[in-house]
């Protein structure tokens, strides 16, 4: 173990990851100092947490949220706001865990990498959107992208020795698990029914709203496979969805004679935020430990591709490439949002996606100011969709 605290950066303290990520650091206090935290809206929650871990800089959306959250704090804690605050705290320590929801998220993926850190990166938006750009500011010295994404960590873990693809040339491809969501053998017409009740009902795992309505539309399973191609620089015609409803087995990585490598644990995000933290070392924790004293059933299946055309619409959008992917996932927010404030149906998140990625023209992505220009192009196609 090292001698000295790795310092780490958590944004998106507040959210389900957030909230996971404080759980591990309040076991490993030896080993990491929160120095950063950053969040949206929950001004005393962010107070309690600073006040618990003794945090160095807290970051906020507006001024008016730095106003009301200073009456809060201690007056040696300082205060960051917006963009550039995120930016600036994604520089301020070794780690920085992206916790953050959405395409929010940016900052704090661009600002990790550029500065050399290591990314411990949930906040798959921001991957997504900008996987171009991310593709730069990986290569500074020091910068290192490793994914809380349960699925993405298993791959991580099934490529050991080097988790870039071009160092595999034997990987014939990765299976990406799923667990089919709440509406898994749901038949088209029962979905026309689909509430928001149901659709936040999630059979394995307890997260964020957003998060959990992708899951129910598979859009999830959707942004995950342009997730992969981004982290493992592979094409996504060798990435494959297979449904798994027990959400044990976290993701397969196939290799050329036809060898099989698999990770398994219980569903706790715990586990892949403490393997983030922690590597090369792994923590004592065993978040995940599986009992096998009971019988323990592993079923696979392949997803219902009509049923749940988001899957589709990922890939299409991965083959067309450039700004695509960020109209994708600008498209699903305005629309999962718009579910979620009860002014449109289930059916309608994906159908609002589809028309929005009528309207793109291709753009090669390969500015920052072009990345923001397309997110707000696919939102307001987005919003004039969702009031037809
Ligand atoms: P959440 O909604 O529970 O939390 C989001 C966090 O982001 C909150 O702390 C919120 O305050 C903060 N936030 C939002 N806008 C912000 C802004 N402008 N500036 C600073 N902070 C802001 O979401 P979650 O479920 O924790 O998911 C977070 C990310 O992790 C998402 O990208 C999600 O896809 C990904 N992820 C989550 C899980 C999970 O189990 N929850 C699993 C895999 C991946
Ligand atoms: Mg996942």
């Amino acid at each position: 173990m090292s001698p000295s605290r790795r310092s780490v950066a958590l944004l998106g303290a507040t959210g389900s990851i957030g909230v996971q990520t404080l759980d591990v650091l309040r076991q490993e206090r030896e080993r990491f100092e929160l120095v950063a935290i950053a969040g949206g809206e929950q001004l005393s929650e962010l107070a309690a947490i600073a006040a618990e871990f003794n945090v160095k800089y807290v970051g906020v959306k507006s001024e008016h949220h730095r106003s009301v959250l200073a009456d809060l704090l201690s007056p040696d804690v300082a205060i960051v706001v917006g963009d550039e605050g995120l930016m600036s705290l994604a520089q301020s320590a070794d780690v920085v865990v992206n916790a953050v929801m959405g395409f929010a998220g940016l900052p704090v993926t661009l600002g990790a990498l550029a500065a050399g850190k290591r990314l411990a990166l949930a906040n798959k938006e921001s991957l997504i959107a900008a996987a171009p750009l991310v593709a730069m500011v990986r290569n500074t010295p020091g910068a290192e992208l490793l994914p809380i994404d349960s699925e993405h960590c298993a791959i991580h873990q099934c490529l050991a020795s080097s988790p870039d693809l071009a160092g595999h040339p034997d990987v014939k491809r990765i299976l990406l698990t799923a667990s089919g969501g709440p509406f898994r053998g749901w038949s088209a017409d029962q979905l026309k029914g689909a509430t928001k009740e149901d659709a936040l009902r999630h059979p394995t795992w307890s997260m964020g709203p957003k998060i959990t309505i992708d899951s129910s539309t598979l859009m999830n399973k959707g942004l995950e496979v342009l997730e992969a191609s981004a982290l493992f620089g592979i094409d996504v015609e060798r990435v494959e969805v297979v449904v798994h409803p027990q959400s044990i087995v976290h993701s397969m990585v196939e290799y050329v004679d036809g060898s099989v490598l698999a990770q398994l644990s219980r569903p706790d995000m715990r586990l892949p935020i403490a393997y983030c933290l922690g590597l090369p070392e792994r923590l004592t924790h065993p978040y995940g430990q599986l009992d096998f004293s009971t019988a323990l059933d592993l079923t696979f299946e392949p997803p219902d591709d009509a049923a749940f055309p988001a899957l589709a619409l990922a890939y299409e959008a991965a083959r067309v490439a450039g700004a695509a992917p960020a109209w994708l996932s600008a498209a699903n927010e305005v629309a999962v949002a718009a579910f979620l404030a009860d002014e449109i149906q289930w059916c309608d998140i994906v159908a609002i996606v589809a028309s929005t990625m009528d309207h793109y023209v291709a753009d090669p992505l390969n500015s920052l100011a072009s990345l923001y220009e397309n997110d707000d192009a696919a939102r307001r196609w987005a919003r004039a969709s969702l009031k037809k």
